[in-house]
């Protein structure tokens, strides 16, 4: 099915055709029948909002529409006044007539696809997502299209997730190991999904567990979503116990590394990183941490395949991450891709390995 539109616009917004229901432009995805944007990176009047990760809800934006699940969090980030239209899941509305619903992402905590239905035509834009369940958010699902707008945060064949529970069962008996010394495990984390996603998945049974403040608004966010997540405490509790806080989990976010807010936890803590990125060698070493967790929110190798056949989708256009490497891949099995030039990737969702790098404390 390859017609010439293959890699040769890989890095570029590929020119748009008539009737394409999703178009490049410099302020963000849009839809022209529709009037409006998907996850725009420059201030628009209406914006769908496929998650909550601060380089796909931007604020500025006149009206937004999300997930019923994404309300809390972005009310917390964008402002408790912006102008916010949730749905339901597989809930449809019509805008300019084009019939719009969400469907789930897997991602983070009401993450959707985006789902566009106009004059017989059927496109999805995907966001961030993953294919494993992970117990914290509605699991993905694949929605029949033509065209399918994906990521490929992870889309190098090096990248292959073990089973959830297998890295947990690692967290565990790091956290154990630690507590029986009489050190805290401090394990870094992003804020909003991989750290509420840990909260969930580790054995809570091991000790106490504590969360840096900029985790609890996201932590109360998906209690009020109704995700189970252990009793935690904060290290201004009052009450606290010194000699558990050295034998606690800690979780907090990247940039409490080398801050003073870590003192309280003695000289003598073990610290970890969670992330995808931690499959790539020297990752651990250069976050100067002494685990490294494999554990990703967005899908792998195998994952974003089956993702993208499960769409049956023809044409499959590729948003961020490795774009060459999945354009090439899906051309040689004959389906027709090419790449959008956009601005997701960079902030506070699994950051690529040169920012990484950029980011990491001198040795
Ligand atoms: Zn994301």
């Amino acid at each position: 099915m390859a017609d010439g539109h293959t890699s040769s616009q890989v890095g570029s917004s590929a020119v748009p055709r008539p009737g394409d229901l999703v178009v490049a432009r410099p302020e963000g995805l849009y839809c022209p029948p529709g009037g409006f944007h998907i996850d725009a990176w420059r201030p628009v009047d209406r914006c769908i909002i496929t998650h909550g990760h601060s380089d796909h809800a931007r604020m500025g934006h006149n009206h937004y529409l999300a997930h019923t699940d994404s309300a809390g969090v972005l009310r917390a980030r964008l402002g408790a006044d912006i102008a916010l239209q949730t749905l339901a899941y597989g809930e449809k509305i019509e805008l300019n007539g084009v019939k719009v619903s969400l469907h789930p992402a897997g991602h983070v905590l009401g993450s959707s696809q985006v789902r566009l239905e106009h004059q017989g035509r059927v496109w999805v834009v995907s966001g961030d997502y993953k294919t494993e369940y992970d117990g914290t958010c509605t699991p993905f699902e694949p929605v029949p299209c033509q065209v399918f707008i994906t990521e490929s945060t992870f889309g190098l064949p090096i990248y292959r997730w073990a089973p959830q529970a297998q890295t947990f069962a690692e967290v565990n008996a790091w956290w154990h190991a630690n507590a029986q010394e009489g050190r805290a495990s401090v394990l870094f984390c992003y804020a909003f999904g991989k750290a509420q996603r840990i909260l969930h998945g580790v054995d809570a049974s091991v000790g106490t567990i504590v969360v840096h403040g900029a985790l609890e608004p996201l932590d109360a966010a998906y209690r009020a979503a109704g995700v189970a997540l252990p009793d935690t405490v904060r290290v201004t509790d009052e009450g606290v116990d010194a000699a558990l806080l050295k034998r606690s989990l800690v979780l907090a976010p990247p940039s409490a590394q080398g801050t003073p807010w870590l003192r309280r936890f003695g000289s003598n803590y073990s610290d970890a990183f969670a992330s995808g990125w931690m499959q790539l060698r020297g990752a651990r070493r250069r976050r100067a941490v002494d685990r490294g967790f494999v554990l990703s929110d967005h899908a792998d190798w195998p994952g974003l395949q089956a993702a993208i056949a499960g769409t049956g989708a023809e044409r499959v256009i590729v948003t961020h991450g490795s774009v060459p490497v999945l354009v090439r891949w899906l051309s040689e099995l004959g389906l027709e891709a090419h790449g959008f030039h956009t601005e997701y990737g960079e902030q506070d969702d699994e950051p690529p390995p040169t920012a990484e790098a950029a980011e990491a404390p001198a040795p």
